[in-house]
């Protein structure tokens, strides 16, 4: 029996998402979630309520000692315990529950031939803030009683081995919309359905599910934001409390033969000791609650907020949240942090809407997980239906010095170091050099620049990265290309004594701000006070803004209009003769 505390406004059975076929074997641990009022939600992973314990009569009946077993909570993203319904399912009723986190050599073992330090897939800041994610899980599943269980090697294979292994009925993991998840679902999915082994795989990384708003409209994904608000609506999970807390886990069965290890650190990873700028967000589902928290107690501030006036110089104290990393690897809920904004929005007298509040960003994560989970190709140009056809040049050179800040535009090159040694930036810095490439001056290919963002962002996220990508591109989405933010005046707007550019670049410190953002204007004398002599110290400009700019304006437009006449179907000699006729002028 509960004793009802006065802190508890409710108390209800989970989960309250449509359950899977519920095995007598599952009914044996009955457990019992009770739901917080969120200003008791000091430290999620202390405040522990519900009670786990083998219910007496269940226990004497011979028919469930016999059914008895064990489940796999299978760990990809959704790094968390709280808004977890995956592993909720995964542990009820079942005698022992494996939580697995497989590391794909791919992703996270040394690659020397890399532009950074890292493996093939993912920049080293990535590696190390998912290691910390993984040791803050493992910490909170140890106070639950259980543990995180490594293994190593290609996902798939290892995850069926464990399977074969352990004879678990249950195979718990968030469903994940991204293409190399749902290619390792479907061979898992093979080998579960011939063993005869339940799936709960439940929507929980987004608000929506991607395929019921596609289905809500037609089969097609929604393409502009507001026919996405329109369908979607407001999220049916919002009328009952999320659990965000649990007490006590299954325990681990044996492991057998497996090979499970702790969470790996960079240098068993065999990274050596590496000297590099480590980035100053910690990873994980304790410091993402603790970021959130800090957030949404300023109430005036989640209610004022608009992502067009934020300030993307700031960097001591950012204009954003920076919760984006922790959204990407699911240490933190989006739902969960839906649900605090709402919380917040009720409380106060009037609120910012989407698409500029701090909700509107959810929205617009899930819109871009809708439209790209329901556009093949939507990861390129070519074969993307939503994507211009444009003829972007080839260069090497540029974009290496693009990729290692050396364009000679501070404010560029600032943001390209922010990039490298944080792995986040603001969004409209990412703005600022996802143009600059593009169409506004260098009118080098979107795929490029997505490719270094991709290794190098912390937040790292498939669908919001490409759908991003297409849109600053004028690929996709957006389509005014007479519209470039200049690589000086942008971020002077915002930042006029350049403290962000002192900052990320230091050989700039000392020059004067009238020159800081057009440091070759500077004369002689000026620079060598400034200790920086241009050409030497920091490099010329890789191209002048103006007449680079107006140069992509024009190919754009004669992009666009063959896009228009050929109805999009732009053949590679099309874009050939393109690029021709605008080298021949
Ligand atoms: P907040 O403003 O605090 O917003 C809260 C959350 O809303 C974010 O954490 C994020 O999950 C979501 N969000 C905010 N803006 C957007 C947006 N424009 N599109 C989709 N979701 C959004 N974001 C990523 O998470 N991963 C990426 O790989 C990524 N690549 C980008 C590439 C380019 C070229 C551009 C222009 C933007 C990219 N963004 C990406 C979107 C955006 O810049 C970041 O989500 C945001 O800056 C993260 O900071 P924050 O958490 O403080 O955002």
């Amino acid at each position: 029996m509960v004793q009802a505390s006065p802190l508890l406004h409710k108390i209800h059975l989970y989960p309250p998402y449509p359950t899977p076929r519920t095995s007598l074997a599952s009914q044996r641990h009955p457990t019992l979630f009770l739901k917080l009022p969120h200003s008791f939600f000091d430290d999620a992973m202390q405040l522990i309520l519900c009670l786990s314990k083998p219910a007496q009569h269940l226990k004497k009946n011979p028919l469930m000692a016999a059914s008895g077993s064990g489940s796999i909570m299978w760990f990809r993203k959704g790094l968390r315990i709280h808004d977890n319904p995956a592993l909720e399912y995964a542990s009820k009723g079942s005698d022992f529950v494996y939580p697995v986190f497989v590391i794909d050599p791919h992703y996270m073992e040394p690659d020397p031939k890399a532009f950074s330090p890292g493996s093939k897939l993912a920049g080293l800041n990535r590696i190390r803030f998912l290691l910390e994610s993984l040791v803050d899980l493992d910490t909170s599943l140890k106070k639950l009683g259980s543990r995180l269980l490594i293994s190593k090697g290609e996902p798939g294979q290892v995850l069926i081995q464990c399977l074969k292994e352990w004879g678990v009925k249950k195979l718990c993991y968030e469903h994940d919309t991204d293409p190399y998840y749902q290619a390792l679902d479907i061979k898992v999915k093979e080998y579960t359905s011939a063993a005869g082994i339940e799936v709960f795989s439940p929507v929980s990384h987004t608000l929506f599910n991607p395929a019921d708003i596609i289905q809500r409209n037609g089969g097609k994904p929604p393409l502009t934001y507001q026919s996405f608000l329109k369908l979607a609506g407001q999220p049916s999970w919002l009328s009952s409390p999320l659990l965000t807390s649990i007490s006590s886990l299954p325990p681990v069965g044996d492991v057998g033969s497996c090979e499970i290890s702790e969470v790996p650190t960079i240098k068993d990873l065999g990274y050596g000791d590496i000297e590099q700028e480590w980035t100053p967000f910690r990873g994980g589902e304790s410091e993402a609650l603790k970021r959130l928290k800090e957030s949404v107690s300023d109430k005036n501030w989640v209610a004022n907020f608009e992502k067009p006036k934020g300030n993307p110089s700031l960097f001591v104290k950012p204009a954003t949240t920076v919760l984006s990393p922790y959204l990407k690897f699911g240490c933190l809920s989006s739902r969960y942090f839906y649900q605090c904004l709402q919380d917040v929005y009720k409380n106060v007298q009037k609120h910012t809407s989407p698409p500029v509040s701090l909700a509107g960003q959810l929205l617009w994560r899930d819109f871009f997980y809708t439209v790209a989970f329901g556009t093949p190709n939507f990861d390129r140009m070519k074969g993307n239906k939503l994507c211009k056809q444009i003829p972007w040049n080839d260069d090497d050179e540029l974009l290496a010095a693009w990729r290692e800040a050396r364009t000679g535009y501070p404010w560029i090159d600032a943001i390209m170091v922010q990039l490298r040694t944080w792995g986040w930036m603001h969004h409209l810095a990412r703005h600022s050099v996802a143009c600059f490439l593009t169409r506004g001056d260098l009118f080098l290919h979107w795929e490029r620049g997505r490719d270094v963002f991709e290794r190098l962002l912390i937040d790292s996220d498939w669908a919001i990265n490409n759908g991003n990508w297409l849109w600053l591109s004028c690929s996709s989405f957006f389509y005014q290309y007479n519209r470039i933010y200049s690589p000086i005046s942008f971020g002077k707007k915002y930042d006029p004594n350049g403290n962000y550019i002192r900052h990320f670049l230091p050989v700039l410190k000392d020059m004067p701000k009238e020159y800081i953002y057009e440091p070759w204007t500077a004369p002689p004398g000026i620079q060598r006070k400034a200790k920086c002599i241009i050409g030497r110290d920091y490099p010329k400009p890789v191209v002048y803004h103006d007449p680079a700019s107006k140069e992509c304006k024009r190919k754009l437009a004669e992009a666009y209009a063959l896009n228009q006449k050929l109805n999009g179907q732009l053949s590679q000699e099309d874009l050939d003769n393109l690029r021709r006729k605008a080298g021949a002028r």
